[in-house]
């Protein structure tokens, strides 16, 4: 009997020594936060009742395309591409409509992501990033925080919560200017963008805010590296937006789509 006792005792301690200290607090963690939950209750509403959450949203039908945008007469005159790869001129017109250019506020966007100008901490901030915080609602910081930061160039995603947007992906743009960091966050961001399958996304101008990445060169990186990734992904993508703020922006944009995007 004391021998059964004895085995007993040891197959036990055999069995707790297999888990962690880590293990147990785990336990602790089964129980969802309430970011995630409220995460799935907001990807989970129809658009009938979450278009009653947000007071003024811009539909994705009510965005002209590239195409039809390009019609205006007072277009800004053409900024030269600078090409690093082969664009394939067959795709222009398939490729015209998959993209637009939006003055306004990329918060009133209904579309499967938004992007967000972020800082390394992923803890909101200024500019974009604080008016989708502001809109979003507390829980966006609350899951922010489980993303554990963000390396310049990379690219995080989220929920949207109270954004017309299902989701946002936040990326870090470069301090200063620095090319190849700032097509890390367009390249990182469009993959994401695929492998979730979403279908539309809406870019602000990364980095040109507080961060001081000139308006023209950041640009033509934003349209370049979006042009890339249409030239092997259009099917997959039904628009890519890029959301401009101010008027001036604007302008340089549609001189730098008319060379990444030509229209006749
Ligand atoms: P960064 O730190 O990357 O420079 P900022 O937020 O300061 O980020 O600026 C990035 C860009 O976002 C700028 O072009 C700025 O004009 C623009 N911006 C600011 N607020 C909004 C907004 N609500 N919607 C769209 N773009 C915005």
């Amino acid at each position: 009997m004391a021998m059964r006792t004895c085995q007993k005792i040891k197959t036990t301690v055999n069995v707790l020594g297999k888990f962690s200290l880590r293990d147990f607090s785990g336990v602790k963690n089964l129980k969802m936060s309430k970011w995630q939950e409220e995460k799935d209750k907001f990807l989970g509403m129809s658009l009938e009742n979450k278009r009653e959450l947000y007071k003024s949203y811009t539909q994705l039908k009510d965005i002209p395309t590239w195409q039809e945008y390009a019609k205006k007469e007072s277009l800004a005159k053409k900024i030269a591409a600078k090409l690093d790869f082969t664009m394939d001129d067959s795709l222009n017109e398939t490729l015209r409509e998959k993209i637009s250019l939006f003055q306004g506020d990329i918060t009133k966007l209904e579309v499967d992501a938004i992007v967000n100008a972020a800082n390394s901490s992923l803890m909101g901030g200024g500019g974009v990033d604080g008016a989708i915080h502001r809109a979003a609602g507390p829980l966006l910081l609350e899951e922010c925080k489980s993303l554990r930061g963000c390396e310049t160039g990379d690219a995080k995603i989220s929920g949207g919560y109270k954004l017309p947007a299902k989701y946002v992906i936040h990326t870090v743009g470069p301090r200063g200017e620095k090319p190849g960091l700032l097509q890390n966050c367009y390249k990182n961001s469009l993959k994401i963008m695929l492998d979730k399958k979403l279908k539309s996304i809406a870019f602000p101008c990364i980095s040109t805010g507080i961060y001081g990445y000139p308006i023209e060169p950041a640009a033509h990186v934003a349209i370049s590296e979006v042009r890339k990734h249409l030239e092997s992904h259009a099917d997959e993508v039904e628009r890519v937006i890029f959301c401009v703020f101010l008027p001036e922006d604007e302008r340089v944009y549609e001189g730098a789509l008319q060379s990444y995007f030509p229209v006749k």
